[in-house]
Protein backbone atom coordinates (compact mmCIF):
# COMPACT_ATOMS: atom_id res chain seq x y z
CA UNK A 1 0.00 0.00 0.00
CA UNK A 2 1.43 3.46 -0.67
CA UNK A 3 0.97 5.85 2.29
CA UNK A 4 0.75 9.51 1.13
CA UNK A 5 4.04 11.31 1.83
CA UNK A 6 3.11 14.26 3.96
CA UNK A 7 5.21 16.75 5.47
CA UNK A 8 4.78 16.35 9.47
CA UNK A 9 4.57 19.32 11.71
CA UNK A 10 7.58 19.04 14.17
CA UNK A 11 6.23 18.44 17.79
CA UNK A 12 5.99 21.50 19.90
CA UNK A 13 8.40 22.01 22.87
CA UNK A 14 7.46 20.94 25.61
CA UNK A 15 9.30 20.38 29.29
CA UNK A 16 9.06 17.64 31.70
CA UNK A 17 7.07 19.13 33.96
CA UNK A 18 4.54 19.52 31.21
CA UNK A 19 4.90 23.50 29.96
CA UNK A 20 4.92 24.16 26.62
CA UNK A 21 7.22 26.31 25.59
CA UNK A 22 5.64 29.10 23.57
CA UNK A 23 7.72 32.10 24.60
CA UNK A 24 11.36 33.02 23.86
CA UNK A 25 13.45 36.45 24.72
CA UNK A 26 16.18 36.96 22.69
CA UNK A 27 18.90 39.47 24.13
CA UNK A 28 20.30 40.83 20.78
CA UNK A 29 23.18 42.84 22.50
CA UNK A 30 24.33 43.23 25.98
CA UNK A 31 25.73 46.40 25.08
CA UNK A 32 23.81 49.42 26.66
CA UNK A 33 23.57 53.49 26.99
CA UNK A 34 22.89 53.20 30.29
CA UNK A 35 24.41 51.61 33.71
CA UNK A 36 21.54 50.82 35.79
CA UNK A 37 22.86 50.42 39.20
CA UNK A 38 21.08 47.56 40.12
CA UNK A 39 21.56 45.90 36.44
CA UNK A 40 25.46 46.47 35.43
CA UNK A 41 28.56 47.67 37.04
CA UNK A 42 29.90 50.85 35.95
CA UNK A 43 32.98 49.27 33.95
CA UNK A 44 30.97 46.42 32.13
CA UNK A 45 33.25 44.63 29.99
CA UNK A 46 31.30 43.65 26.93
CA UNK A 47 31.81 40.61 24.61
CA UNK A 48 33.80 40.81 22.02
CA UNK A 49 31.44 41.66 18.72
CA UNK A 50 32.73 38.93 16.35
CA UNK A 51 31.13 36.71 19.69
CA UNK A 52 27.45 37.75 18.70
CA UNK A 53 25.45 36.02 16.73
CA UNK A 54 24.84 38.43 13.39
CA UNK A 55 21.21 39.57 12.93
CA UNK A 56 20.92 36.76 10.15
CA UNK A 57 21.74 34.04 12.75
CA UNK A 58 19.57 35.55 14.95
CA UNK A 59 16.82 35.24 12.38
CA UNK A 60 17.32 31.59 11.71
CA UNK A 61 17.32 30.62 15.20
CA UNK A 62 13.88 32.89 16.35
CA UNK A 63 12.59 30.64 13.18
CA UNK A 64 13.47 27.84 14.57
CA UNK A 65 11.94 27.79 17.50
CA UNK A 66 8.44 29.67 15.52
CA UNK A 67 8.71 26.27 13.43
CA UNK A 68 8.68 24.52 16.95
CA UNK A 69 5.37 26.54 18.48
CA UNK A 70 6.87 29.90 19.86
CA UNK A 71 4.00 32.00 19.54
CA UNK A 72 5.66 35.10 21.02
CA UNK A 73 9.19 36.64 20.87
CA UNK A 74 10.74 38.94 22.48
CA UNK A 75 13.47 40.94 21.94
CA UNK A 76 15.70 42.53 24.90
CA UNK A 77 19.33 43.08 25.92
CA UNK A 78 21.33 45.20 27.03
CA UNK A 79 19.72 47.92 25.14
CA UNK A 80 18.09 46.39 21.92
CA UNK A 81 17.87 49.57 19.80
CA UNK A 82 21.61 49.99 20.11
CA UNK A 83 22.41 47.57 18.16
CA UNK A 84 23.24 48.33 14.89
CA UNK A 85 20.82 47.14 12.07
CA UNK A 86 18.19 45.74 14.55
CA UNK A 87 15.64 47.02 12.43
CA UNK A 88 16.71 44.46 9.69
CA UNK A 89 15.59 41.80 12.22
CA UNK A 90 12.37 43.34 13.21
CA UNK A 91 11.41 43.24 9.68
CA UNK A 92 12.51 40.27 9.01
CA UNK A 93 10.45 38.38 12.09
CA UNK A 94 7.56 40.19 10.63
CA UNK A 95 7.55 37.89 7.94
CA UNK A 96 5.97 34.92 11.01
CA UNK A 97 3.55 37.44 11.99
CA UNK A 98 2.24 38.18 8.50
CA UNK A 99 1.72 33.80 8.33
CA UNK A 100 -0.11 33.93 11.65
CA UNK A 101 2.76 31.87 12.91
CA UNK A 102 3.73 34.48 15.42
CA UNK A 103 0.95 35.93 17.35
CA UNK A 104 3.61 38.68 18.89
CA UNK A 105 6.97 40.39 18.54
CA UNK A 106 7.41 42.68 21.90
CA UNK A 107 10.55 44.66 23.03
CA UNK A 108 11.68 45.90 26.06
CA UNK A 109 13.43 49.10 26.15
CA UNK A 110 14.60 51.44 28.24
CA UNK A 111 13.65 54.51 25.87
CA UNK A 112 16.49 56.39 24.72
CA UNK A 113 16.31 54.98 21.15
CA UNK A 114 12.18 55.52 20.97
CA UNK A 115 11.67 58.50 19.06
CA UNK A 116 14.20 57.17 16.12
CA UNK A 117 12.93 53.73 15.85
CA UNK A 118 9.17 53.62 17.19
CA UNK A 119 7.19 54.31 13.55
CA UNK A 120 9.22 51.57 11.72
CA UNK A 121 8.43 49.21 15.20
CA UNK A 122 4.88 49.71 13.97
CA UNK A 123 5.80 48.95 10.60
CA UNK A 124 7.02 45.59 11.17
CA UNK A 125 4.22 44.78 13.24
CA UNK A 126 5.11 45.41 16.69
CA UNK A 127 2.57 46.43 18.70
CA UNK A 128 3.45 46.32 21.99
CA UNK A 129 6.40 47.47 23.89
CA UNK A 130 7.55 47.80 27.83
CA UNK A 131 9.38 50.46 28.13
CA UNK A 132 11.19 50.70 32.03
CA UNK A 133 11.12 53.78 33.82
CA UNK A 134 12.12 53.55 37.55
CA UNK A 135 11.58 57.62 38.53
CA UNK A 136 10.10 60.82 36.78
CA UNK A 137 12.71 62.81 38.73
CA UNK A 138 15.50 64.04 36.57
CA UNK A 139 18.28 63.52 39.32
CA UNK A 140 17.14 60.34 40.48
CA UNK A 141 16.94 59.34 37.06
CA UNK A 142 20.45 60.42 36.37
CA UNK A 143 21.51 58.15 39.62
CA UNK A 144 19.89 55.22 38.45
CA UNK A 145 20.80 54.79 35.11
CA UNK A 146 24.10 56.74 35.49
CA UNK A 147 24.13 57.54 31.66
CA UNK A 148 20.48 58.20 31.08
CA UNK A 149 18.74 61.52 30.00
CA UNK A 150 14.89 61.25 31.44
CA UNK A 151 14.28 63.88 28.35
CA UNK A 152 15.02 61.55 25.67
CA UNK A 153 13.14 58.35 27.38
CA UNK A 154 9.83 60.65 27.72
CA UNK A 155 10.69 61.94 23.78
CA UNK A 156 10.45 58.15 22.90
CA UNK A 157 7.27 57.37 25.21
CA UNK A 158 5.99 60.38 23.18
CA UNK A 159 6.40 58.80 19.77
CA UNK A 160 6.05 55.31 20.12
CA UNK A 161 2.25 56.20 21.48
CA UNK A 162 2.51 58.61 18.53
CA UNK A 163 3.22 55.37 16.43
CA UNK A 164 0.00 53.94 17.80
CA UNK A 165 2.15 51.31 20.06
CA UNK A 166 0.94 50.37 23.53
CA UNK A 167 3.11 51.30 26.48
CA UNK A 168 3.73 49.05 29.33
CA UNK A 169 6.03 50.48 32.13
CA UNK A 170 7.97 48.58 33.64
CA UNK A 171 9.76 49.82 37.45
CA UNK A 172 12.19 48.24 39.47
CA UNK A 173 11.28 48.92 43.24
CA UNK A 174 14.17 50.22 45.29
CA UNK A 175 14.59 50.57 48.79
CA UNK A 176 14.85 54.50 49.66
CA UNK A 177 15.12 55.40 46.19
CA UNK A 178 11.90 55.28 44.51
CA UNK A 179 9.57 54.40 47.08
CA UNK A 180 8.28 57.91 47.64
CA UNK A 181 7.59 58.39 44.22
CA UNK A 182 5.31 55.11 43.37
CA UNK A 183 2.02 56.40 43.87
CA UNK A 184 3.07 59.22 41.36
CA UNK A 185 4.23 57.10 38.70
CA UNK A 186 1.19 54.69 39.02
CA UNK A 187 -0.68 57.65 38.27
CA UNK A 188 1.15 59.30 35.83
CA UNK A 189 1.39 55.79 33.61
CA UNK A 190 -2.70 55.38 33.55
CA UNK A 191 -3.21 59.23 33.15
CA UNK A 192 -1.51 58.63 29.62
CA UNK A 193 -3.63 55.00 29.04
CA UNK A 194 -0.29 52.95 29.89
CA UNK A 195 -0.21 49.84 32.14
CA UNK A 196 2.04 49.59 34.66
CA UNK A 197 4.33 46.87 36.43
CA UNK A 198 6.75 46.78 39.56
CA UNK A 199 9.58 44.39 39.61
CA UNK A 200 11.46 43.16 42.44
CA UNK A 201 15.33 43.25 42.24
CA UNK A 202 16.50 39.99 41.29
CA UNK A 203 20.48 38.99 42.47
CA UNK A 204 21.70 39.21 38.84
CA UNK A 205 25.52 39.61 38.34
CA UNK A 206 27.94 41.52 40.21
CA UNK A 207 27.33 45.40 40.59
CA UNK A 208 28.58 47.81 43.15
CA UNK A 209 25.50 48.27 45.77
CA UNK A 210 24.63 45.29 47.62
CA UNK A 211 21.80 44.17 46.82
CA UNK A 212 19.78 43.60 50.06
CA UNK A 213 20.42 47.46 50.08
CA UNK A 214 18.40 47.88 46.73
CA UNK A 215 15.57 45.74 47.73
CA UNK A 216 12.28 46.76 48.40
CA UNK A 217 9.52 44.23 48.77
CA UNK A 218 6.43 44.53 46.83
CA UNK A 219 4.45 42.93 49.38
CA UNK A 220 5.89 46.51 51.08
CA UNK A 221 5.19 48.77 47.97
CA UNK A 222 2.16 47.55 47.51
CA UNK A 223 0.99 48.16 51.47
CA UNK A 224 2.25 52.08 50.75
CA UNK A 225 0.38 51.95 47.65
CA UNK A 226 -3.14 50.54 49.31
CA UNK A 227 -3.11 53.28 51.46
CA UNK A 228 -3.87 55.72 48.83
CA UNK A 229 -5.35 53.52 46.07
CA UNK A 230 -8.10 50.67 46.22
CA UNK A 231 -7.14 47.80 44.24
CA UNK A 232 -9.46 44.98 42.31
CA UNK A 233 -8.48 41.70 41.85
CA UNK A 234 -8.73 41.05 37.83
CA UNK A 235 -8.45 37.83 35.60
CA UNK A 236 -5.66 39.29 33.81
CA UNK A 237 -3.04 37.10 32.08
CA UNK A 238 -0.46 37.95 29.28
CA UNK A 239 1.18 34.89 29.87
CA UNK A 240 4.39 36.41 31.59
CA UNK A 241 4.92 36.34 35.41
CA UNK A 242 3.10 39.56 36.57
CA UNK A 243 -0.16 39.33 38.81
CA UNK A 244 -2.55 42.60 37.30
CA UNK A 245 -5.15 44.61 39.47
CA UNK A 246 -7.46 47.65 38.20
CA UNK A 247 -6.70 50.43 39.87
CA UNK A 248 -9.89 51.67 41.14
CA UNK A 249 -9.38 55.83 41.38
CA UNK A 250 -7.31 55.20 37.91
CA UNK A 251 -9.05 52.93 36.09
CA UNK A 252 -5.78 51.26 34.79
CA UNK A 253 -3.82 47.82 35.34
CA UNK A 254 -0.76 47.35 37.89
CA UNK A 255 1.19 44.33 37.94
CA UNK A 256 3.81 43.16 40.20
CA UNK A 257 6.59 40.99 39.39
CA UNK A 258 7.41 39.29 42.46
CA UNK A 259 10.21 36.79 42.14
CA UNK A 260 11.72 37.48 45.24
CA UNK A 261 8.63 37.05 47.55
CA UNK A 262 6.25 34.94 45.31
CA UNK A 263 7.47 32.51 43.08
CA UNK A 264 6.42 32.67 39.78
CA UNK A 265 7.74 29.69 37.96
CA UNK A 266 5.05 26.77 38.12
CA UNK A 267 3.11 28.80 34.90
CA UNK A 268 6.75 29.47 33.38
CA UNK A 269 6.28 29.11 29.00
CA UNK A 270 9.77 30.83 28.19
CA UNK A 271 13.20 30.22 27.66
CA UNK A 272 15.92 32.59 27.00
CA UNK A 273 18.50 33.23 24.26
CA UNK A 274 21.78 35.78 24.68
CA UNK A 275 22.87 37.64 22.01
CA UNK A 276 25.74 34.62 21.98
CA UNK A 277 23.19 32.09 21.20
CA UNK A 278 23.29 30.65 24.67
CA UNK A 279 19.92 29.67 25.48
CA UNK A 280 19.37 29.56 29.50
CA UNK A 281 16.31 27.10 30.21
CA UNK A 282 16.10 29.59 33.24
CA UNK A 283 16.38 32.69 34.56
CA UNK A 284 17.92 31.81 37.86
CA UNK A 285 19.77 29.07 36.92
CA UNK A 286 22.61 28.11 35.62
CA UNK A 287 22.29 25.50 33.06
CA UNK A 288 22.34 26.03 30.08
CA UNK A 289 23.31 25.31 26.11
CA UNK A 290 25.09 26.55 23.52
CA UNK A 291 22.89 27.09 20.00
CA UNK A 292 25.63 28.77 18.48
CA UNK A 293 27.49 25.61 17.32
CA UNK A 294 24.66 24.16 15.90
CA UNK A 295 23.78 26.99 14.12
CA UNK A 296 27.12 27.66 12.08
CA UNK A 297 27.75 23.68 11.67
CA UNK A 298 25.00 23.47 9.45
CA UNK A 299 22.88 25.53 6.95
CA UNK A 300 19.89 23.47 7.57
CA UNK A 301 18.65 22.98 11.36
CA UNK A 302 18.30 19.70 11.94
CA UNK A 303 21.03 19.83 14.78
CA UNK A 304 20.29 22.80 15.91
CA UNK A 305 16.52 21.29 16.74
CA UNK A 306 18.48 18.57 18.34
CA UNK A 307 19.92 20.47 20.80
CA UNK A 308 16.71 22.81 21.49
CA UNK A 309 14.69 19.29 22.10
CA UNK A 310 17.67 18.09 24.65
CA UNK A 311 18.18 21.36 26.50
CA UNK A 312 13.95 22.11 26.88
CA UNK A 313 14.30 18.52 28.51
CA UNK A 314 16.26 19.94 31.14
CA UNK A 315 14.00 22.70 32.16
CA UNK A 316 14.07 22.89 35.82
CA UNK A 317 11.10 23.35 37.85
CA UNK A 318 11.77 26.78 39.06
CA UNK A 319 14.44 29.36 40.53
CA UNK A 320 15.97 29.47 43.94
CA UNK A 321 16.82 33.28 44.26
CA UNK A 322 18.00 33.93 47.80
CA UNK A 323 18.44 37.88 48.96
CA UNK A 324 19.92 38.50 52.50
CA UNK A 325 22.75 39.84 54.40
CA UNK A 326 24.92 36.26 54.64
CA UNK A 327 24.78 35.93 50.80
CA UNK A 328 27.42 37.89 49.50
CA UNK A 329 27.63 36.64 46.26
CA UNK A 330 24.73 37.04 43.28
CA UNK A 331 22.58 33.77 42.96
CA UNK A 332 23.45 34.17 39.70
CA UNK A 333 26.90 35.35 38.39
CA UNK A 334 25.20 36.46 35.01
CA UNK A 335 23.82 40.19 34.68
CA UNK A 336 20.70 40.47 33.90
CA UNK A 337 21.93 42.30 30.30
CA UNK A 338 23.55 39.42 29.11
CA UNK A 339 20.38 36.68 29.98
CA UNK A 340 18.02 39.81 28.75
CA UNK A 341 15.27 41.00 30.57
N1 LIG B 1 17.62 47.78 28.35
C1 LIG B 1 16.27 47.35 28.30
C2 LIG B 1 15.47 47.92 29.44
O1 LIG B 1 16.07 48.44 30.39
O2 LIG B 1 14.25 47.81 29.38
C3 LIG B 1 16.08 45.85 28.22
C4 LIG B 1 16.96 45.00 29.08
S1 LIG B 1 16.79 45.20 30.82
C5 LIG B 1 17.97 44.03 31.39
C6 LIG B 1 15.21 44.48 31.10
C7 LIG B 1 14.56 44.75 32.41
O3 LIG B 1 15.31 44.14 33.43
C8 LIG B 1 14.44 46.22 32.78
O4 LIG B 1 13.09 46.51 33.08
C9 LIG B 1 15.29 46.34 34.01
O5 LIG B 1 14.77 47.29 34.89
C10 LIG B 1 15.25 44.95 34.56
N2 LIG B 1 16.39 44.58 35.42
C11 LIG B 1 17.71 44.70 35.17
N3 LIG B 1 18.44 44.19 36.18
C12 LIG B 1 17.55 43.74 37.10
C13 LIG B 1 17.67 43.10 38.38
N4 LIG B 1 18.86 42.81 38.90
N5 LIG B 1 16.54 42.77 39.04
C14 LIG B 1 15.31 43.04 38.50
N6 LIG B 1 15.13 43.64 37.31
C15 LIG B 1 16.24 43.98 36.62
FE1 LIG C 1 20.71 49.00 30.23
FE2 LIG C 1 18.26 48.02 30.64
FE3 LIG C 1 20.32 47.23 32.16
FE4 LIG C 1 19.44 49.68 32.44
S1 LIG C 1 18.28 47.81 32.85
S2 LIG C 1 21.61 49.07 32.25
S3 LIG C 1 18.81 50.18 30.41
S4 LIG C 1 20.10 46.85 30.03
Amino acid sequence: MNIPLKTLEPAPLVDPFGRAITYIRVSVTDRCDFRCVYCMSEDMNFLPKQDLLTLEELDRLCSAFVARGTRKIRITGGEPLVRRGIMTLFRSLSRHLESGALEEVTVTTNGSQLAKHAKELADCGVKRINVSLDTLDEDKFKAITRWGDLGKVLAGIDAAQEAGLTIKINAVALKGVNEDEVPRLVEWAHGRGMDMTFIEVMPLGDIEAARVDQYWPLTQLKASLLERFTMEDIDYQTGGPARYVRVKETGGRLGFITPMTHNFCEGCNRVRVTCTGTLYMCLGQEDAADLRAPLRASPTDELLNDVIERAIARKPKGHDFVIDRTTKQPAIGRHMSVTGG
